[in-house]
């Protein structure tokens, strides 16, 4: 008899910062070691805990969320989103414009799904956060990576995306702030990219998770800001990671831009909302209080807090390592450092994040999971608190500084 076998649809499919450096890991740790996980920005189990108000507020609506919502999700919680972006300078997102989902990563998935025809390209940065890739593929597309400049804070290169423009590209997909590099776009890059997706007729997916997740007073650009009523923007949201609370599963896609002309597509998302039923509830409960609140991000962010303190530390440890250099994250949860091919000539850096895992136990996404181009570097969370990060980064100057690839 023949063996059960993975569909073929999968065979493009990767998202290695959940892949075989992690397994060991896991395997290690059930073996009874202690591993230090620089992996995954999962903030609860680094001690952070969501705002008080949005876990009573949940808490209370437990009992009336036992059934299913209408299918985009609660009205409260998506009109709290169309305000959230009226706040912004956006006003053309309407209540029925926006989707609820169990976190931003369900309606990224869901939005290509309804979107591409086998083969059809969808521009994808490189590095990017993997799950981009994985479900242009999943959806039978072809993701076409354009290029992120790090001597230029890690902005796009505008030359290579136009280059990389063909008669079968839909969409283009901006990731700002950026996971993994931690850029911040100012505004006439975000231009520059959406007077692109005009010109050549594409649809802009949004990723703007870490919006609100910014040091030393950058700006966040909504896309939807500058796209206006001509340019097709998805943008998604949520409340992982500025709201630290990734295990409710609660995000958002709001639509803006010619809807008309989007109507099939919009049906298309219809669709597969429908499918799926509806995003989990409670989560969609947490979302207008959350955006209504305080906003307690900024206590962490500013000046003296604590995930601001963390970057600088981890930052400063960094580029203090030989051979090893990382730009400053202006924005998200993580720095994408660069180990110097003369120094280091990596010829798989899952091997080097494996080596370093068994030598030290300590626990980094390789830098090519996050479908980077050359295996020189990789990318580590800061949200350990600063004795972690310290012995951490001390644990990989020491590895390094005998590391043979
Ligand atoms: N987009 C980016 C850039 C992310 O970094 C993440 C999670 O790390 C997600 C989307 C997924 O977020 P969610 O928890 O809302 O599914």
């Amino acid at each position: 008899m023949a063996d059960f076998k993975q569909s073929t649809k999968l065979h493009n499919v990767l998202y290695d910062i959940r892949g075989p450096v992690l397994e060991r890991a896991q395997k290690l740790e059930a073996e009874g070691h202690r591993i230090l996980k620089l992996n995954i920005g999962n903030p609860a189990p680094f001690g952070f805990e969501a705002p008080d108000a949005i876990l009573v507020d949940m808490i209370r609506h437990l009992p009336h969320a036992q059934g299913y919502s209408d299918s985009r999700g609660i009205f409260s919680a998506r009109t709290a989103v169309v305000q959230y972006y009226q706040t912004r300078g956006i006003h053309n997102i309407h209540v029925d414009d926006v989707y609820l989902g169990n976190g931003v990563s369900e309606l990224i998935t869901l939005s290509l799904m309804a979107l591409l025809d086998t083969g059809d390209e969808i521009l994808v940065p490189t590095p990017d956060y993997p799950l981009w890739t994985a479900s242009v593929s999943l959806a039978g597309g072809r993701p076409v990576h354009y290029l992120c400049d790090e001597d230029s804070e890690w902005w796009p290169d505008l030359e290579d995306l136009e280059a990389k423009i063909t008669p079968r590209t839909k969409g283009l997909v901006i990731i700002n702030p950026n996971n993994p590099t931690g850029a911040v776009y100012p505004r006439h890059v975000v231009q520059a990219m959406v007077d692109l997706a005009r010109k050549h007729d594409l649809v802009v997916f949004s990723d703007e998770i870490y919006e609100k997740i910014l040091y030393d007073g950058a700006e966040h650009i909504n896309t939807a800001s500058v796209t206006g009523e001509d340019v097709l923007c998805m943008t998604f949201s949520g409340l992982s990671k500025a709201y630290r609370i990734c295990g409710y599963r609660s995000g958002w896609l709001a639509i803006s831009g010619p809807k008309a002309r989007a109507a099939d597509y919009l049906e298309g998302i219809n669709l597969l909302a429908n499918m799926r039923m509806c995003a989990n509830v409670p989560g969609q409960h947490a979302i207008q209080t959350a955006l209504g609140g305080h906003q307690s991000i900024e206590d962490l962010i500013l000046p003296g807090g604590r995930l601001k303190e963390q970057r600088d530390i981890a930052y400063r440890l960094l580029n203090e390592i030989p051979g090893v250099s990382t730009k400053q994250a202006k924005g998200a949860l993580y720095l994408f450092p660069k180990l110097d091919p003369e120094v280091y000539p990596i010829k798989s850096d899952e091997k080097f994040a494996l080596d370093l895992l068994e030598q030290q136990k300590i626990l980094i996404s390789h830098g090519t999971a996050f479908n980077w181009v050359r295996p020189d570097h990789f990318r580590l969370v800061t949200l350990p608190n600063v004795k972690d990060l310290e012995e951490a980064v001390g644990r990989i100057a020491e590895f390094l500084s005998t590391y043979k690839p």
